[in-house]
Parts: structure tokens; sequence; C-alpha cells
């Protein structure tokens, strides 16, 4: 058994620079993924959906991970899942499990093998099958999320949600099954889930919040594992 569950999402890369879904302006913007990230727009418009991960693959380069991210990959006895499709973790030499895909990777739709490009455009036939239908080997709204069977299968003692508005992921219904589930957010959010806004803060599902900047809630964290 574990002894810490974390689960990440775009909250943890924001202090490197990288906008999240919601700010407003960003790459990530409602806009652009309403335009791009969406299985609809695959199906309509897949050459634009191929560019626009082409050049956030590209961007992604330029990142590099924070503290946080060094913190938590060097925390013992602990598993990972991430919501974030960037590889910051991975180059604080964490390797957490990508719940909606990853932006290095594409995968072929005709013979399902995923593979790793780095920072390139993504090739036009596959190198395995040689068909052509090659895709980003992400998560787009409305398609499902294969990695999800892991969200409520982590046995551990300490359950640690950082920067994640709990929107995508129902993260106040996992903190109840950990004796410690500690919330780090800069915000304070209510609770919305599919089935629509809880009167209640998601914070109070968590025996500890930490209302800050994930930077600076990494130094208060070793306080609550003794
Ligand atoms: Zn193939």
């Amino acid at each position: 058994m574990a002894k810490f569950y974390i689960l990440s999402g775009a909250g943890l890369s924001a202090p490197s620079g990288i906008p999240t879904y919601t700010d407003e302006g960003g790459i990530w913007d409602r806009y652009s993924v309403q335009r791009y990230a969406t299985h609809q727009a695959w199906l309509e418009r897949p050459q634009e959906v191929i560019e626009f991960f082409n050049q956030r693959r590209k961007e992604l380069q330029k990142y590099k991970p924070n503290e946080a991210h060094y913190f938590f990959s060097k925390l013992p006895n602990s598993i990972h899942l991430t919501q974030n499709i960037d590889d910051l973790a991975q180059k604080a030499g964490d390797n957490p499990i990508h719940l909606h895909g990853k932006l290095t990777e594409v995968r072929c739709e005709e013979c399902r093998k995923v593979w790793d490009i780095g920072y390139k455009d993504q090739p036009s036939s596959c190198p395995f099958c040689y068909g052509k239908k090659i895709r980003p080997n992400v998560i787009l709204f409305g398609e499902v999320a294969p990695n999800y069977r892991y969200l409520y299968t982590i046995k551990a003692e300490v359950f640690i949600a950082v920067g994640t508005s709990g929107k995508v992921i129902d993260i106040a219904d996992i903190a109840q099954y950990y004796p410690i589930s500690i919330l780090i957010n800069p915000k304070r959010e209510k609770r919305v889930t599919l089935f629509g806004e809880f009167e209640n803060y998601i914070d109070e599902y968590f025996t500890h919040f930490l209302q800050e900047d994930v930077t600076q809630a990494i130094k208060k964290l070793p306080s609550f594992f003794r």
C-alpha cells in the first residue's frame, strides 16, 4: 500500500507558466478548447486539431518543472495520477499516470500503437503499419478516458489533490475514502459535478485545505506527515 496518493491538475504546472484551460486569452481558453480540443472538432476538422497540437507540443519544450514537480517526484512511497498532458513531471524525474494522455505522444488509429515523438510535428504515416490515421494521444472533450479506472483503486493513507478544481474529476468524492486528505488550491471553489452545483465548498470534504499556490503549499506539507 502506498502512503501517498497524489492527484494533480493544471495548478501544478501553472507556476511553470503553462496556461490553464480557463485562463482568459490563454492558449487553452474556452474558445480554443471548443474549436480544437473536442471529439467533435476531431471528426469535423482533423487537420486543424493536428496543427493545434503540433503547436502546443513545440511550445512545451520551453517550459521547466517547478519546485512542486520536484517535491512530488521525490516523495517516497507515492502514486501520482495527473490530469496534465504536459511532460513537466517527467522532466522532474517523476513518472505519473496520465489520465488525459500526453502531448508528446501520438497514436495510430489503425494498429493502436502509441509512441513518443518528443516536440516534433506528428508524422503523416505510422512507422509500424504505414497507416495514415495518426492522432495526438490526448483525451479530447467528449471522449472516454480509460485511465479513470485508476481513480478509485489506489490504496493509500494520504490523498493529496493538487491544483484541480474538481469539475472534471469529483475529488470531493474521492477524498472521503482516505483517513487524511489534503486539498491544495489557491482558490476556494464550490463542488460542481455532472449533476449540478452543490452548496458546499470542495475543501469541506477534505481534512486539510492549503489555500495557496502549490509551490508555497509544499513547504507546509511535511508537517502533516509526521
Ligand atoms: Zn499503425
